[in-house]
């Protein structure tokens, strides 16, 4: 007794299906070039740029004190704390350089979470509120 032949040979291709090197035809219905962009080159721009400056650089040392740190390519070194790991404060600080790159970039009037442009020296000190005079006279 002999099995049974497997039914689809690799060569049978299937009627109706195109090999992929063939080009598309003209006048194909559907084209792409009109589909609406998702993300705006500006903005994937920006994301690219954030990335690459600030990517970690060099290796993890660990001080005398015991606290790891690694430097940025932007300067700044990151280092683990008394609340937080060196991971957490990877990621913080690329999420920081990634909103403020795409926050620069993004269209006008976008509706948005944090205001822009942020309030000068918003990255120290507190800020302003407290005493502010913005308010209606309250006597
Ligand atoms: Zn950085």
């Amino acid at each position: 007794m002999t099995a049974p032949a497997p039914v689809s040979a690799p060569s049978d291709r299937p009627a109706g299906t195109t090999p992929a090197t063939a080009p598309p035809a003209d006048g194909a219905p559907g084209g792409g070039d009109d589909l609406p962009v998702p993300v705006s080159a500006p903005m994937r721009h920006a994301k690219v740029r954030a990335f690459t400056e600030h990517t970690t650089v060099g290796q993890v040392r660990t001080t005398a004190d015991g606290d790891v740190t690694i430097a940025c390519a932007c300067g700044m070194t990151l280092t683990n704390g008394p609340g937080w790991s060196l991971d957490e404060h990877i990621r913080l600080h690329r999420a920081e350089a990634r909103f403020l790159a795409l926050a620069a970039v993004a269209p006008a009037g976008i509706p948005r979470l944090v205001d822009w442009p942020l309030p000068a020296g918003g990255a120290s000190g507190p800020g302003p509120g407290a005493g502010s005079t913005d308010g209606p006279g309250t006597r």
